[in-house]
């Protein structure tokens, strides 16, 4: 595999930190934890979409494109780093909000929503949960050519397998650190939602054939669902880069740590976002992280590693949807 056959813009000129996890590590008494800190990526508050941004915003370029159209939740990480690019770059970006849980889009929310309208948004729709997102992007986009305008459309997470790229490339520097510093990592933890972070590592790990095994923890699906949709993003991704096919065994993705659906709070994930803001100083997120850290901790209380094992948790960003959800996180 050659990452650098593909067009690519640069948004973090450094590799984010793996940092000792030593308080957590000593509070649970288990195997020795870590962690990959994609939280401090570049563009605004940058996280794990930032990686694959630098593949899908050289792609809109190549193709001459002046406005990026994307969509996501109305607290949607995705969507401030996708401005965040669109500024950088001088093109203009258009959004599609999911109200995926009803009645609870509001124009003056603070966290990501507040940060839409300060970098400067061109046009936001909201439309209801399960709408044809590809289509609302269409419509969204269909006033452009009159206007002698490109749009170029990026689905939810960015997770096609031109974006699943960045993780691929994110692989890369853990391995690159990992040698360099000597730490030779037992396993993995991932969040897993549009499963393009998830998929990437796994071909990324698969490839380079470091036989190192990646358990994602979902935010939205259970079990089965993610598998196949993790499964079938690394099939492409891998047919993309030129690779044999990723094997279905390779996917882990849990499903315990959900609760009763994406963005929903739960009290294991207010308990890991507590214990990494009080023990650590790391801010973790309600939606993701805090759920996938959750998950992390619960495997070590199930025992699930060995004493001696090096596991590295990837954080994935996005801090700012802390300040949306104050009422849950405050005791
Ligand atoms: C989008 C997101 C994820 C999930 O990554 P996917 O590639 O969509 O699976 C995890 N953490 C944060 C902070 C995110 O914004």
């Amino acid at each position: 595999m050659d990452l650098a056959r593909f067009p690519r813009r640069r948004y973090t000129p450094y590799a984010t930190a793996i940092e000792p996890l030593t308080n957590l590590t000593r509070a649970l008494g288990g195997p020795s934890l870590w962690i990959k800190r994609d939280d401090t990526l570049g563009l605004a508050a940058g996280g794990n979409k930032t990686r694959k941004l630098e593949f899908l915003v050289a792609d809109a370029l190549a193709q001459g494109a002046d406005t990026l159209v994307t969509c996501g939740a109305p607290q949607s990480n995705h969507c401030r780093l996708t401005l965040a690019a669109a500024a950088r770059e001088g093109l203009k970006c258009r959004l599609v909000l999911e109200e995926r849980v009803k009645g609870t889009y509001d124009p003056k929310a603070s966290g990501n929503n507040f940060l839409f309208g300060l970098m400067g948004v061109e046009r936001v729709t909201v439309v209801p949960a399960g709408s044809d997102l590809m289509a609302a992007m269409e419509v969204m986009a269909a006033d452009l050519p009159a206007a002698g305008r490109k749009g170029y459309l990026i689905p939810g997470g960015g997770s096609n397998a031109l974006g699943a790229l960045g993780y691929v490339s994110c692989a890369d520097e853990i391995i690159a650190q990992a040698f360099d510093r000597r730490l030779a990592f037992d396993h993995i933890v991932t969040p897993s939602g549009s499963a393009g972070t998830h998929a990437g590592l796994l071909v990324g790990l698969v490839g380079r054939q470091t036989g190192i095994p990646l358990t994602g923890i979902n935010v939205s699906r259970p079990r089965e669902l993610q598998e196949t949709n993790v499964h079938t993003l690394a099939l492409a991704t891998a047919e993309k880069l030129g690779l044999p096919p990723i094997p279905r065994e390779a996917v882990t993705a849990l499903g315990d740590w959900v609760g009763p659906g994406y963005s929903l709070p739960t009290p294991e994930m207010i308990e890991a976002v507590h214990m990494l803001a009080r023990l650590e100083g790391v801010l973790l997120d309600p939606v993701y992280t805090g759920k996938a850290m959750a998950g992390l901790i619960g495997l070590v209380r199930r025992g699930h590693f060995k004493a001696s094992d090096n596991v590295l948790f990837v954080h994935t960003g996005g801090s700012p949807a802390l300040f949306a959800y104050q009422d849950v996180l405050r005791d």
